[in-house]
């Protein structure tokens, strides 16, 4: 049945469309909690729904109760032309939690759109395209957002509505900052920054965007601390910080609500999406006012904060804040890095374990080499999901198995993904040497 499905896939989508698991792609058909089942019946635990989709898992009355609401109403959407209450008290809610004084609230249908908006708000209010991004960033896979994300792998086209310069990654493994201490890889990046302005782009850049722990590039976190002393250089030019929360707000990274936080900074602009609507179409920007009522003209979006998604929304976000699913994400993290670490120890394929919270990612290269070792990496997301389990891969060498379970993970699901984990990387690791 799902061979089936594949080749019709194959047949009507267009070709450069990423299937996970190759000719033995997967089609699931339920889930509950944090586990999904596929159109075989076999069941998963799902450590990859998280960065997706789903922040809180799968079936959750409360969400189910809320769109459901909405639906009984009769209205899935009319217009964000008209007043929709809903609509309105999310946006109070993320304005609350932003961090921004006095911050507005634009709402989008994905993280793409959400941070085109972030540009638009930008350029206009500083009369500039001209945009700093980060090396091995993933942005969307709009115009201007795939013109800002620094990987080959989903970045089609060199083509352009702003000129971008390049600041370098948090990546440590490998490149100008491998080895370095926390103090020394942050002096390093500002005085990138300031030979940057200098340099390319005369100073009058719109502004710097940055994920404070880089998603789809292999869950790359710089020192704690980088974006706030690169943003006090950033304020002798009048240059905005866009952070690009879209993989590590509503709590994921445990220690703090947004990735921000970790860095002594607040944002001008803050980009959220993916998770926060649990499966329902939902991003936006929250940010200051001056800089978001910049724009001359009207911007619209027709479904960008529609009732049904700001209800799954405001479920969401309540669910979030009511369980304190951010404390969750760092107990619950904790033990998945511990675990990890461990692992790690007497591996040689592993060669680093890193993330924060329930965003964690687990780097494979060759015994001797360091080289990025893609096979073994592929070996081992292959074991997980033969064993029972569902992860992510990515960054820029492909060699990185990503984790971002949705934040209600409970400790002894924790612990069974472990044992998947640590079964499936000494396969692997058998193999390798
Ligand atoms: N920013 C980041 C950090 C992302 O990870 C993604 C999605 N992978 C996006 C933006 C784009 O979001 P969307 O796919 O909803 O357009």
């Amino acid at each position: 049945m799902t061979d089936e499905l594949l080749d019709r896939h194959r047949a009507v989508m267009p070709a450069w469309m990423p299937v996970y698991y190759g000719g033995d792609a997967l089609e699931i058909v339920s889930g509950s909690g944090r586990r999904v089942t596929d159109a075989s019946g076999k069941t998963y635990l799902d450590f990859f729904g998280g960065v997706l989709t789903t922040m809180i898992g799968y079936d959750i009355p409360e969400i189910r109760e809320a769109v459901q609401e909405q639906l009984r109403t009769g209205v899935a959407h009319t217009s964000t032309l008209y007043l929709i209450r809903r609509q309105i008290e999310l946006a109070e809610k993320i304005a609350r939690v932003s961090g921004i004084p006095d911050a507005r609230v634009f709402f989008t249908n994905s993280g793409s759109e959400a941070n085109e908006a972030a540009l638009l708000f930008a350029t206009n209010v500083r009369r500039s395209n001209q945009i700093l991004a980060i090396k091995n960033s993933y942005h969307g896979r709009t115009f201007a957002t795939m013109a800002i994300t620094g990987h080959r792998s989903w970045s089609a086209s060199s083509l352009s509505p702003v000129q971008v310069s390049w600041l370098p990654s948090g990546e440590r493994l490998r490149g100008r900052m491998a080895g370095l201490t926390d103090a020394d890889h942050i002096e390093a990046a500002v005085s990138e920054l300031r030979e940057t302005l200098a340099t390319v782009t005369a100073g009058d850049v719109a502004a710097l965007i940055a994920e404070p722990i880089q998603g789809v590039g292999g869950f790359v976190h710089a020192p704690d601390g980088l974006l706030g002393a690169l943003k006090k250089e950033l304020d002798e030019h009048g240059i905005l910080l866009i952070a690009d929360e879209v993989q590590t707000g509503w709590g994921r990274t445990g220690d703090h609500f947004w990735g921000y936080q970790a860095h002594d900074v607040t944002p001008d602009l803050i980009t959220f999406a993916k998770g926060i609507g649990n499966g329902f179409a939902l991003g936006g920007v929250v940010g200051r006012a001056d800089v978001m009522n910049a724009v001359p003209a009207i911007s619209f979006s027709t479904f960008g904060g529609n009732p049904v998604s700001c209800a799954a929304g405001n479920a969401v976000l309540d669910y979030v804040l009511d369980h304190d699913l951010q404390e969750n994400a760092r107990r619950v993290g904790a033990i998945l890095l511990d675990g990890l670490r461990e692992l790690a120890a007497t591996s040689p394929i592993v060669a680093e374990v890193r993330g924060r919270g329930l965003m964690i990612g687990v780097e494979f290269t060759r015994p001797g080499t360091g080289e990025p070792d893609v096979a073994a990496t592929l070996r081992v997301f292959d074991e997980c999901r033969a064993g029972g389990l569902l992860v992510g891969k990515g960054g820029l060498h492909n060699n990185v198995l990503r984790m971002g379970p949705p934040l209600t993970l409970t400790e002894a699901e924790a612990r069974e993904g472990l044992e998947i984990l640590t079964a499936a990387v000494r396969t692997a690791q058998a193999e390798a040497i």
